[in-house]
């Protein structure tokens, strides 16, 4: 998987994927990483990339060019793509290009996976009050929000998206069942994890855990995460396939005895 990012802030992305399990990704050749400085593209002297909305306002906003012309050095990087011509400003064919915004789409791991299935996914930073409408609507095929607030730049945005899709990208994690398991998957959270040692401060960790029987021990998993979700995410389980027990068992939990 080789992530493209058009930053004006290239260290926070490097520094915060070259760290922990995303680091040794990189390292191990699963994820690239090519953060890319939106500056380097600027036309003028001072390297300045924004400017003054027209219309009035507060904060900047910043330019069509640069960042334009920072797509097109990302798109003629990508192998697979056709040249990007100097005189064609459309989005590349096959090229995801994601600008995080908090008027986009919300990210969910579901999400994640589809992209984690991409080659190369581009994403484009913002920052100040924006970017200029005119390029975002060239060159931009997806519109993603981590949630309903406002941040000072995508670069933070991105590197969610970058660590929940890096997860999934097979190699990146050491146990693949890991994330098959994990909360959202079939629409249930995850049960309760705990370790060593087997009794912390007077409480001990459920009896099924020490026990070594298999069968038991999924059911209990599964019970775990059918209970987990009623009580924090009831909203999740309506998606979720239960047997007449399980939705039972929900429903006693959430109060829904429909
Ligand atoms: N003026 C914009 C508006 O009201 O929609 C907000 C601009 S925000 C201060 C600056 C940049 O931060 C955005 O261009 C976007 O890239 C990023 N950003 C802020 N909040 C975000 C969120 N919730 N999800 C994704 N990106 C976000």
């Amino acid at each position: 998987m080789n992530f493209h990012v058009m930053t004006l802030f290239p260290d926070m992305i490097n520094n915060a994927m070259g760290e922990s399990i995303t680091g040794r990704a990189i390292k191990a050749g699963y994820i690239n990483v090519d953060a890319v400085d939106i500056r380097d593209f600027a036309t003028n002297k001072h390297s300045r990339a924004d400017d003054y909305p027209y219309g009035g306002g507060a904060g900047m906003v910043m330019q069509a060019e640069p960042v334009y012309l920072c797509y097109r050095h990302i798109c003629n990087n990508i192998k697979k793509s056709q040249p990007v011509q100097d005189n064609i400003i459309h989005k590349t064919p096959g090229i995801r290009v994601i600008y995080l915004t908090p008027q986009g789409k919300a990210f969910t791991q579901e999400l994640a996976a589809e992209y984690s299935k991409e080659d190369d996914l581009v994403f484009l930073c913002g920052h100040y009050e924006g970017i200029d409408e005119r390029v975002t609507e060239e060159i931009v095929t997806d519109y993603i929000s981590i949630g309903d607030y406002v941040l000072t730049g995508g670069e933070l945005p991105a590197l969610v998206m970058m660590d929940a899709i890096s997860r999934l990208v097979p190699g990146v994690l050491n146990n693949c069942i890991s994330a098959q398991t994990e909360s959202f998957s079939g629409n249930l959270l995850e049960y309760p994890q705990y370790t060593r040692p087997a009794v912390w401060r007077g409480k001990e960790v459920p009896p099924v855990l020490l026990s070594g029987n298999h069968k038991k021990l999924a059911e209990w998993y599964r019970e775990q995460s059918v209970i987990k979700t009623a009580l924090l995410r009831p909203d999740l389980l309506e998606g979720a396939e239960l047997t007449q027990p399980e939705r039972e068992l929900a429903d006693e939990i959430t109060g829904n005895r429909s």
